[in-house]
């Protein structure tokens, strides 16, 4: 089959287009022929080797994958051969506490697919059955793929970590991610009144019509400043932040009293200044988050299926132009996700 693979960690020219070997299933895999595959920044940080983890070289990232079942393995009854699917990006024991209580990313065995396991640049993957969805209502190969990774992590984000309320209010850090993007939706459609930053007004725009009541100008405006301005000196209830150092202070400034502060990354560096007396006095909380459960993904599948929620696709490359499709992505020149198409 045709993959993209890099053989070293590095820049985008690590990224090769060649030939390598189809997976071959075990009884209770499936493997999927791929039609579509979103990026995410994971598999940037994983090409450049960022982070302590060894990884498998070569190796083939690609966490959010959807496509066409090729074969099934001998145990595997719930799917069959030509049916259209998306596969949960999370792949976990399945048997552990964790596991059970339905926080599959605390799973000490937890990985996706693309970091311990090959993903999605490729024209097949496979997968455990467990991982394999049947497409919900008439979403096309392209809508589901950029659907798993960002709107699970905004789900846990939301509901599971920061325990969000009707009529609270949200500001969301990055309207133009994928986590950004998804998180605006789910905090709207939670009954959140919803702000939302980005680095450019055409984004603000787009962010807008998904419903932020709200917009700020991340590189023109002081975040806290204008969160003061909106909530008329109180500050959110919940902020969505997955970028780190360069937005940090200004995030935790612009938390209420009892305010949440949910992160799920660093794009801009992880290292940051701590007020712990505006963090006791004020009653607030500072919360990780890291992936979420396959019992969240289909929570928020469910209103994808219904349009509720949707998914937002920035654009398309195929396969071969990987490297062109990261580089759009390192730019932030974009709304939404970026896909392969192999
Ligand atoms: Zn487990």
């Amino acid at each position: 089959m045709h993959a993209v693979r890099f053989h070293e960690h590095g820049g985008l020219d690590v990224l090769k287009y060649e030939e390598a070997p189809q997976p071959q299933i075990e009884a209770n895999e499936v493997l999927v022929k791929v039609k579509a595959c979103a990026l995410n920044h994971l598999d940037i940080w994983l090409r450049q080797g960022a982070g302590d983890w060894k990884l498998p070289l070569p190796h083939i990232v690609g966490s959010d994958i959807s496509g066409e079942v090729a074969e099934v393995g001998s145990h595997v009854k719930r799917v069959k051969a030509g049916e259209r699917v998306l596969l949960c990006p999370g792949i976990s024991c399945g048997q552990c506490e964790m596991c059970f209580r339905g926080l599959d990313s605390a799973c000490r065995s937890y990985t996706l697919f693309g970091v311990f396991v090959d993903g999605g640049y490729a024209q097949y993957v496979k997968s455990p059955e467990v991982n394999v969805l049947h497409l919900p209502g008439d979403l096309s190969f392209d809508e589901a793929a950029a659907v798993p990774l960002v709107f699970l992590t905004a789900w846990h984000m939301l509901f599971t970590r920061a325990q969000l309320k009707p009529g609270e209010d949200v500001l969301v850090i990055g309207a133009g991610s994928g986590v950004g993007s998804a998180a605006i939706q789910i905090a709207k459609s939670a009954g959140a009144r919803v702000i939302a930053t980005a680095g450019g007004d055409w984004k603000l725009e787009k962010a807008k019509a998904l419903g932020a009541d709200e917009v700020i100008n991340h590189r023109q405006q002081s975040i806290a400043e204008e969160v003061r301005r909106i909530t008329g000196k109180r500050g959110v209830d919940v902020i969505v932040e997955h970028v780190g150092a360069a937005v940090w202070e200004e995030c935790f400034n612009s938390l209420a009293t009892y305010g949440r502060l949910v992160t799920c990354g660093v794009t801009s560096g992880g290292e940051v200044k701590l007020n712990v007396q505006g963090l006791f006095g004020r009653q607030r909380a500072i919360l990780g988050s890291f992936m979420g459960g396959k019992g969240e993904l289909l929570e928020a599948l469910k209103l994808i299926a219904r349009r509720k929620l949707r998914a937002v696709i920035d654009s398309t490359f195929p396969l071969e132009e990987a490297a062109a499709a990261q580089r759009k992505m390192e730019s932030r020149e974009f709304f939404g996700k970026i896909l392969l198409h192999p």
